[in-house]
């Protein structure tokens, strides 16, 4: 019996989607340019063979799907794709499908559609979130491509992806690299989201002295509150786990330097080509960088007075309350800011990017579930066409209730010399977008003043050169 859909590439992420795909009852073909790995994958897949073709060449492999065929590929990201490709077209037919399933830069996803149109074949740029445990249990799956190809893997997709509720996680939201681009967006909030909990954490372990046992604690309770979500959750469990060869808590024998794979780059780098301010997220990539510039930091630490950073921070109810709210607040602008970059991608490239139905599929399955999408859902489905999700009536609320805490933890924080880029990212967003009157008129007058670049006037008058005479350059 032929199967009904195909996989190539059985590494981490492959290998649990092809399980999940089996486990749902359907038949599924798998290649892996390592063929080892096939027969490893074979062989341990236990009652899940019945549904499993395993193949050794990629004739062997499409010859096993029944056409019109889908493919889905989870490989290395960039150049391999393209190769795969290109190894893959001369056995496929009229109507097939290629999925590109891993975390494609969306640039590539629209070029490889491009390529692939009137060919006969289709692309689907599809983003999967959930890391192992959701490529095996239910991912997040964000699906870019026509609309017609995502109606045929519609069945198999929904059937693999998160619930939430009897809901999917999973749903077509729009042409070409619209699948791809969200995923980014999902990958720069979560950098944003981590970092954001990190600099919490560390405001309570170097401004208050906690241990990483006590710490867990906090965000244990937090996590029954409105910050519920698996990020919190997976913070007090990393916490209060100890290291089984020295007895130390886990935080505490790692090194303090971040990776990184790209898809937070990526997000910051669209923000700053469609012009669209995601401080947050731009902190967040930043202060992975610095994080991994360790030789410098330890270099510079004894270079630098500690004098002024004597002001300590008082421990108390008051600021875990704070500290809650604050992380709140932030996190606001976080999304506020990647939903923001969504926005004008999908007016720049024409992808019509339906929001509530984006922060729908989050809600189970991708790395920042939670609780708080639902009240994002909510909001862009009352108001579709608001500018911003701040000022969407629920968010300016909770904006409004939580905003005084941000603000004292960023000041304490601060002062005793914590760095706390996100939250202060976050803070400073606020501030400037709730201001009507800025400070750029001074810009213009400088841009006026040494490039003649011009400037609109409040009043009105039809001039817009200033009287800045021989000093201008
Ligand atoms: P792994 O490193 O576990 O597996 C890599 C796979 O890519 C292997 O099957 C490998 O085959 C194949 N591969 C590598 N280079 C080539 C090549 N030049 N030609 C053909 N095949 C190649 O990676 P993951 O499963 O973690 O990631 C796969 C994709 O999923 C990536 O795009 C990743 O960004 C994305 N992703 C990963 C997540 C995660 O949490 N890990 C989450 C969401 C997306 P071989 O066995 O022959 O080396």
């Amino acid at each position: 019996e032929k199967a009904e859909i195909g996989l190539i590439g059985l590494g981490v992420m492959g290998s649990n989607l092809a399980l999940n795909i089996a486990e749902k009852g359907n038949r599924i073909a798998v290649y892996n340019r390592t063929v080892d790995k096939t027969r490893a994958f074979y062989a341990g897949a236990g009652d899940l063979q019945k549904n499993i073709v395993p193949t050794e060449t990629l004739s062997e492999f499409v010859a096993a799907i029944r056409p019109p065929r889908p493919i889905i590929i989870m490989i290395k990201a960039g150049d391999p794709v393209d190769q795969e490709i290109e190894k893959l077209r001369p056995y496929l037919g009229n109507g097939d499908i290629i999925i590109d399933a891993g975390n494609a830069n969306f640039h590539d996803t629209r070029r490889r559609f491009q390529e692939l149109e009137g060919t006969g074949l289709t692309f689907i740029g599809m983003g999967v979130s959930g890391g192992e445990e959701g490529a095996r249990h239910g991912p997040s799956i964000m699906v870019g491509g026509t609309e017609d190809s995502y109606a045929r893997v519609e069945k198999v997709l929904t059937s693999i992806s998160a619930k939430y509720a009897d809901d999917p996680c999973c749903a077509w939201l729009g042409p070409d690299g619209a699948g791809h681009f969200v995923k980014t967006i999902h990958n720069g909030i979560e950098y944003a989201d981590m970092q954001m909990i990190a600099e919490i954490y560390g405001i309570l372990r170097d401004g208050v002295g906690m241990s990483a046992s006590e710490i867990a604690h906090v965000f244990s309770e937090w996590n029954n509150g409105r910050l519920n979500s698996f990020l919190i959750e997976i913070t007090a469990k990393v916490l209060t786990a100890t290291d089984p060869e020295t007895g130390k808590a886990m935080p505490d024998i790692i090194v303090d330097a971040a990776g990184q794979k790209g898809t937070g780059r990526w997000s910051a780098i669209e923000a700053q080509q469609l012009a669209v301010p995601a401080t947050v997220i731009e902190a967040a990539v930043a202060a992975r960088c610095l994080s991994s510039m360790r030789d410098e930091r330890k270099a510079a630490e004894p270079m630098f007075n500690k004098e002024e950073l004597e002001f300590k921070i008082p421990p108390g109810p008051w600021l875990n309350r704070d500290l809650e709210l604050a992380l709140f607040a932030a996190k606001i602008a976080a999304y506020a800011q990647g939903f923001d970059v969504m926005a004008s991608a999908s007016e720049q490239y024409g992808w019509n990017l339906p929001m509530p139905e984006i922060a729908r599929i989050w809600r189970a399955g991708c790395i920042i579930r939670s609780q708080f999408l639902d009240e994002i859902t909510k909001a862009f489905s009352e108001t579709p066409d608001v500018a911003n999700l701040i000022v969407t009536p629920a968010f300016a609320a909770m904006v409004n209730e939580c905003l005084p805490s941000l603000r004292r933890i960023v000041a304490a924080a601060t002062s005793a010399g914590l760095p706390v880029p996100g939250l202060a990212s976050a803070l400073t967003y606020f501030d400037a977008y709730r201001q009507s009157r800025g400070t750029a008129n001074l810009i213009q007058a400088q841009r006026d003043f040494f490039g003649a670049h011009g400037f609109d006037r409040l009043d009105g008058l039809d001039i817009h050169h200033g009287p800045w005479g021989s000093g201008a350059a």
